[in-house]
């Protein structure tokens, strides 16, 4: 019987190498699948391991339809055992009640990978739903680290080094144009054309406070009143 599985956590934690290790050890066994992402490191319809690996890909947007690429596949005389989705953060509920249906109505099982939350720490509406209607839900033993040393749990965005609060949800980093790229948005609106947008695991003390690594290696954290610097006195 198909089931609905969610692996999550922060960025960082070995989420693309998990989506790959999956991918290989179903075709290993002789099972037929698709791999989807969207809106990879690498670019368009590839998933991308910081260790290296590469494997092309669909790219999931906005008005793909999982229902309808696996029944038309399905209808060519494809087999599609199973799919596994990378980057689930940025999919819409509808398409995660599309995976839900894969896996009741046609016996797909589903592997979606991707953070939870974003960088002011609300759940993505992809990943709530995904929460809502999976299986079951594992949370990544891979864990990233604060540059404190701690778990780091949460997702900081930084605007030119410094760490931001306020913002649309959905802002791709390390880019040469940076776009607002909000599901079903009209005319992609340039964000800050000449910041540079990049992101960062805290724990969520250093999240809470807004000291990233940089900000507390400038010192930063000696005019801050709460005690933040503790942990990393002992990281120099
Ligand atoms: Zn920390």
């Amino acid at each position: 019987m198909a089931s609905f599985r969610y692996f999550t956590g922060p960025m960082d934690c070995g989420k693309s190498t998990l989506a790959l290790q999956i991918d290989h050890t179903h075709t290993a066994g002789g099972r037929r699948g698709r791999l989807f992402t969207s809106r990879d490191r690498a670019g368009e319809a590839i998933i991308s391991s910081r260790l290296g690996l590469r494997r092309p890909a669909v790219e999931v947007h906005p008005a793909f339809s999982f229902w309808g690429y696996v029944v038309d596949q399905l209808s060519a005389g494809a087999r599609i055992d199973y799919v596994v989705c990378d980057e689930t953060q940025f999919y819409t509920p509808a398409q995660v009640d599309d995976l839900a249906r894969l896996v009741d109505e046609l016996d797909v099982d589903v592997f979606a990978v991707g953070i939870l939350t974003d960088f002011q720490t609300h759940l993505f509406p992809g990943s709530r739903r995904l929460v809502e209607l999976c299986d079951s839900m594992e949370v990544l033993q891979v864990e990233a680290l604060c540059w404190c040393g701690r778990r780091a749990t949460h997702n900081a965005r930084t605007v030119d080094g410094l760490m931001v609060v306020e913002g649309d949800q959905v802002v791709v980093g390390d880019i040469e144009q940076l776009h607002d790229l909000e599901p079903g948005g009209e005319e992609p609106a340039p964000v800050a054309q000449a910041a540079v947008v990049a992101y960062e695991v805290l724990c969520r003390r250093h999240h809470r406070a807004r000291l990233t690594r940089s900000a507390a290696q400038a010192g930063l954290a000696e005019t801050l009143p709460f005690g933040t610097t503790e942990g990393w006195e002992g990281q120099q």
